[in-house]
Order: structure tokens, then C-alpha cells, then sequence
């Protein structure tokens, strides 16, 4: 086994008012020094600072979309198509850039984000794996409030009826699935395009129909990939899943509003998110033989591509700016204690019968 630790970056959302004073980033590009006022209840203490030193993987400050795919994702995408499970996640609080990352910007080709540069590299690598026979599939999963969602369902090409009940099914060794939850197959980049795009669209339109704000859920894109040998004889195959998550926004309580739908979709997204972290920290502790997977959906549906046997990073986005600067420490919190994590990533493989 080669063990690979959680990877964890950290990409600032460019702004004009970036608060130099306050969030400082070291040469070495993995260290993110944050200092604050001291304050006690009488105020500001004699200029005295609080700071808080972070060591990442690597920080992502002015950095292209295409440089964000190369350092994040790539390394996940081309495990996934050898078979090793992976999860590439984007947290931090609403506005920070978690959709701009994961998904880019619909209308320029050059800023499209993850989601779409992975379905692209996915299928160069099926063209050029042709001693493979390929397949991949895609399904979109929602989860709002602890309830499951299909953002693809209206594709489905079966005649309308009421939606399936979705529930995560967890087969022990043969991983986690959700039932229920629509499967496409898919036989080109564009072809997958086209999903992630009416999927993204009826996240809005869902949200909207709601009265609700779309950044309240968690949303995973998977990509399925079902690898079959042309040159083996003994029908050896591989089967990997690749999730490409964009999670809630982290914001805080007291930031958020304390009344009615947005205090419950508040208390679902920090259990969930201290839920994940759980999970994470319980996989990295090596006495523990017991992970809390099931405490939430979240956990549970990630279930099998956090484990021992896949890649898995998070991308913590921050605003760059003074007034924000208390979610941003909160959010690099969080991605310094996921830093701990170590997975070894294992093939999935499996024998024809
Ligand atoms: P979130 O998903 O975290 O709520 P978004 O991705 O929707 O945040 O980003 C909020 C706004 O900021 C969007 O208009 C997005 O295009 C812009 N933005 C975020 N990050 C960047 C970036 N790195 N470069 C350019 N624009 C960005």
C-alpha cells in the first residue's frame, strides 16, 4: 500500500480589498498566518495580536482555474480511471467561491472550474486507455435538510411516476449506493456536460420553487467509472467512484439569522459539517475501529470514497476580507484539522463470475 494523506488546499476569492494586515501568506505557499486584535470585554487590548499560524498542502491565491484543476484534481481524476476511489470537496462559507472552484463560470469557457475540466480529462483518458473498455456514468445527488435529492431525475428516460424513494444502502464490501438515485450513461464529454448543466439548473429551479437559497445543500456530482481489460483473459475489472462535492456554506449562527428556515437549515449544515469531521478524524485515529459514517447523510453517501482506499481532498475557500475574517479562520480551522489524515488507497478489484 502507498498511504497518501488527505490533501488540503486553500484558495482565497480575489477581492480588491484583501486584508493584507490581517491574513498573510508565506513564500513557502503552504502557510497562511492570520493575526487579530487581541480583544477582552473592555476592547481592543494595547494593539497586542492574536495570531494563528496554517500549514496546508498548498495556498491557491490568484491562481487560474486551469492551475486549480492541475494541483487539485488531477492527480484524484487519474486515480479514479485506475481505480482508486476519490472525492475531491469545496467548504467554506457562502460566497467564498465553493461553486466558481467546483463548477466555474457557465459563461467562459476558460473559467470553468473542476466538475467540467475532470469530464473532459475523464474522456481524453478513455480515448487513450484502448485496452480498456471504459464505461462511465454520472448521477447528481442533493441533500437539503438531511433529505435526498435527484438532480437528475428529470432526465430519467423511464416514464414519469413518483419519484423512488432514495435511501443510502450500504453493502458492506461492495460499497455505498443510493437507491433510488438516478444513473446516466454517458459516451462523451459533452454528453456529461449537458447533465451537469441541467442538474445545476434544477438545483436553482428546485431551490427557487422552495424559497430557498441554493447554497443551504450539499451537492454531489459522481462520476462512476467501470473499467474492463481488453487483454486480460481472466475478466478482471475495476470500478472506482469519483465525487466532486460542493458542501454547504459554513456560515456561523450568529451570522446567519437565528429564526425559522434558515436557523434549521443552519443547525442541519453544522451537524452534517462536525459530522464530516468526525468521520474524518475517526478514520485518521488507527485505534479506533469504529467511524461514525452513519450519523449523517453526508457522511454516509461519502461513506466508501473517504476511507482506507481513496484520495481525497479539500479545497477550504476564504474571502480575502477584514470583515469576513472570523469565518475565514473558522474555515481554515477545519481544513488544518482534516491536515492530519492519512488514507492508503487501494484498487477496487473485482472477477467476473
Ligand atoms: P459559493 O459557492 O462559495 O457560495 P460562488 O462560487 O458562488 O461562492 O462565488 C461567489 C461569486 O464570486 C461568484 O460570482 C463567483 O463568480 C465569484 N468568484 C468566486 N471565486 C472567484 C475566483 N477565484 N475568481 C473569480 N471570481 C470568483
Amino acid at each position: 500500500t502507498h498511504g497518501s494523506e488527505v490533501k488540503v488546499f486553500c484558495r482565497t476569492r480575489p477581492t480588491a480589498n484583501f486584508a493584507q494586515d490581517l491574513i498573510e501568506y508565506l513564500p513557502d505557499g503552504q502557510t497562511v498566518n492570520v493575526h487579530l486584535k487581541k480583544e477582552s470585554r473592555k476592547g481592543i487590548v494595547n494593539n497586542q495580536l492574536n495570531s494563528w499560524s496554517f500549514r496546508l498542502d498548498r495556498i491557491l491565491h490568484d491562481v487560474s482555474q486551469e492551475e486549480v484543476y492541475n494541483s487539485v484534481a488531477h492527480r484524484v481524476v487519474l486515480g479514479a480511471l485506475d481505480g482508486y476511489n476519490g472525492t475531491v470537496m469545496c467548504f467554506g462559507q457562502t460566497g467564498a467561491g465553493k461553486t466558481y472552484t467546483m463548477t466555474g463560470a457557465t459563461e467562459s469557457y476558460k473559467e470553468r472550474g473542476i466538475i467540467p475540466r475532470a469530464l473532459q480529462e475523464v474522456f481524453q483518458e478513455v480515448e487513450q486507455r484502448s485496452d480498456h473498455t471504459i464505461t462511465v456514468r454520472l448521477s447528481f445527488l442533493e441533500i437539503y435538510n438531511e433529505i435526498l435529492l435527484d438532480l437528475l431525475s428529470s432526465v430519467k428516460e423511464s416514464p414519469a411516476g413518483p419519484p423512488a424513494a432514495m435511501a443510502i444502502v450500504d453493502e458492506g464490501g461492495a460499497g455505498v449506493s443510493v437507491k433510488g438515485l438516478s444513473l446516466h450513461l454517458v459516451h462523451n464529454e459533452e454528453e456529461a456536460l449537458n447533465l451537469l448543466f441541467e442538474g445545476e439548473m434544477n438545483r436553482i429551479i428546485g431551490a427557487h420553487s422552495l424559497n430557498r437559497n441554493s447554497s443551504r445543500s450539499h451537492c454531489i456530482f459522481t462520476v462512476h467509472i467501470e473499467s474492463h481489460s481488453r487483454t486480460l483473459s481472466d475478466a478482471k475489472y475495476v470500478t472506482s467512484k469519483l465525487n466532486l462535492v460542493d458542501l454547504a456554506g459554513s456560515e456561523r449562527l450568529g451570522k446567519t439569522g437565528s429564526e425559522g428556515q434558515i436557523l434549521i437549515e443552519t443547525m442541519y449544515i453544522n451537524k452534517s459539517l462536525s459530522f464530516l469531521e468526525q468521520a474524518i478524524l475517526a478514520l485518521a485515529d488507527r485505534r479506533r475501529d469504529h467511524v461514525p459514517f452513519r450519523q449523517s447523510k453526508l457522511t454516509h453517501a461519502l461513506k466508501d470514497t473517504l476511507g482506507g482506499n481513496c484520495n481525497t481532498v479539500l479545497v477550504a475557500n476564504v474571502y480575502g476580507e477584514a470583515g469576513q475574517i472570523e469565518e475565514t479562520l473558522s474555515t481554515l480551522r477545519f481544513a488544518c484539522r482534516m491536515k492530519c489524515v492519512r488514507t492508503e488507497p487501494a484498487v477496487n478489484e473485482h472477477v467476473d463470475p
